[in-house]
């Protein structure tokens, strides 16, 4: 029966969808009107009841009647940890021991069920908390620009998931500190608590493990990892704008982190409420614990940071040319240290002390911005990057519709950001000719107007390429 329903299913969605979700799965047996399956664990039975309810209940009854109904049975991962996660996983496999616990569930009621599971003690493993271990509180200089987020990320490290701060969303421009901060905490209580799970990923990274997870059929191996981390630290969750697959998987990994006590740090470029282009659920998910921001450091705390870095490298460099650092480079952090790296790497060059003269000198140098020209290659990767379409498909033929989009948002862009030609932009991608062009680029000022999340890609595209 299983297997006619398969076929069913195999047909109204697409492939790879199938492979993941509908291949792992085993039919146990079939008794009365009742069919038993068994998935590979909690989260996979989740995603099918949020993604699948409607198909599966449609195919039971066509292959079973009205009366038929759907059970499933769980695998608990029992005694066999989770196997370390890294992008290049090792094979599928259930876990040798994994250990069967029958759940019935009748089809029609189980969106009612939130978890009536409890997962046995899964036994510790080692993971590397890919932490930067000169990312501390320590080094972390205090200042009212950062005062509320590293406190908050203080109370966090001393009870992680013990606090109302959960999630804890630490937000700010780029080279303030989110990074740093973030890691901080993370190191923190690696220090306290060793026995913690500590994970830090960039948003990039895990989406990058969620496509090889997917490519290679590993979803269960990924979902155990992540579920048995103690302290997840995710950066930079702006970016996962656009990615809605990955974005949705994430939703159910915080859930369940966030159900059993686990705890969270985000951090994101900006405040959750102007996230443009990320799912309102995950949004008001964000929303639940404390947001604090990273604020612009003023002179004194800009003069500290440089002392402190200083201090810790030691350096000698006068009061003198440190408060001129300070003074003339007022936007971020990073900036601050970039150009005291390389005042140290000219006055070595030149054997030259470091006095104002010499800061004078270089600091001119370092703040004139040279204004690069923007490739359409580069315009074509970030697109693609953004919407996670293979690159090589822009200049193809296709006509699917995400392609279509990343196609006609590239044109747009290389119309407005480069100085090519309407002719030379269609040659370019995939040797159209220019009136393709001209109707991309309409269609995309059309959207704009029209869609405010096609408006937010396109803006948060946009300011890609200018940071570059
Ligand atoms: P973001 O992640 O917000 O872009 P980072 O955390 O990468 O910024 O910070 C950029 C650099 O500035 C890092 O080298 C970090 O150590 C340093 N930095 C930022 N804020 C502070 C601070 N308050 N005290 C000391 N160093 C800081
Ligand atoms: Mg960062």
């Amino acid at each position: 029966v299983w297997n006619s329903c398969l076929q069913i299913i195999k047909d109204n969605i697409p492939a790879q969808s199938f492979k993941t979700w509908f291949e792992p799965i085993k039919a146990l047996r079939m008794e009365g009107s009742v069919l038993t399956i068994q998935v590979p664990s909690l989260f996979f039975y989740e995603w099918l009841e949020e993604h699948y309810v409607g198909l599966l209940r449609k195919t039971i009854k066509k292959q079973l009647g009205d009366e038929g109904r759907l059970e499933y049975n769980i695998v608990v991962e029992q005694s066999s940890s989770p196997k370390p996660y890294t992008t290049n996983m090792p094979s599928n496999g259930n876990g040798a021991e994994a250990k069967h616990q029958s759940m019935p569930i009748p089809i029609s009621i189980n969106k009612d069920i939130k978890n009536p599971f409890v997962i046995p003690g899964l036994k510790k493993l080692n993971v590397d908390p890919q932490l930067n271990r000169n990312y501390t509180f320590e080094s972390f200089v205090e200042g009212d620009c950062n005062r509320l987020a590293r406190s908050a990320g203080y109370a966090v490290a001393a009870k992680p998931g013990g606090t109302s701060f959960n999630p804890l969303m630490i937000y700010g421009g780029v080279g303030l500190g989110k990074t740093h901060l973030a890691q901080a905490i993370g190191n923190e209580i690696k220090r306290t608590l060793p026995d913690k799970l500590v994970l830090y990923v960039s948003c990039e990274k895990f989406t990058q493990q969620f496509v090889d997870a997917l490519k290679h059929n590993n979803i269960n191996d990924f979902v155990n990892f992540y579920q048995a981390i103690d302290v997840l630290i995710m950066d930079d969750v702006h970016n996962f704008a656009g990615k809605e697959k990955t974005q949705d998987f994430f939703f159910h990994i915080f859930n369940h982190l966030h159900q059993s006590g686990k705890q969270l740090i985000i951090t994101s470029d900006k405040a959750p409420k102007d996230l443009a282009g990320l799912e309102e659920r995950l949004l008001s998910r964000f929303k639940w614990g404390l947001s604090a921001d990273l604020q612009v450091p003023d002179l004194e705390t800009r003069m500290a940071i440089l002392k402190n870095k200083i201090y810790q490298d030691g350096i000698e460099l006068s009061n003198e040319v440190v408060e001129y650092v300070a003074h003339n480079i007022d936007n971020n952090v990073r900036e601050l240290e970039g150009a005291m790296v390389s005042l140290l790497a000219q006055s070595t060059l030149n054997r030259k002390e470091i006095d104002l003269n010499l800061a004078k000198q270089m600091l001119k140098n370092f703040v004139k911005n040279s204004a690069k020209e923007i490739s359409m290659e580069y315009i074509q990767s970030l697109v693609c990057e953004y919407f996670e379409v293979p690159i090589e498909m822009v200049k193809s033929q296709t006509r699917k519709r995400e392609i279509v989009q990343a196609r006609q948002i590239s044109m747009y862009l290389a119309k407005a950001h480069t100085k090519s030609s309407l002719k030379s932009i269609g040659h370019f991608f995939g040797g159209r000719d220019h009136s393709t062009v001209i109707y991309a680029c309409q269609t995309v000022e059309d959207l704009i107007d029209t869609d405010k999340k096609f408006k937010g890609y396109v803006a948060d595209i946009q300011k890609k390429l200018k940071m570059s």
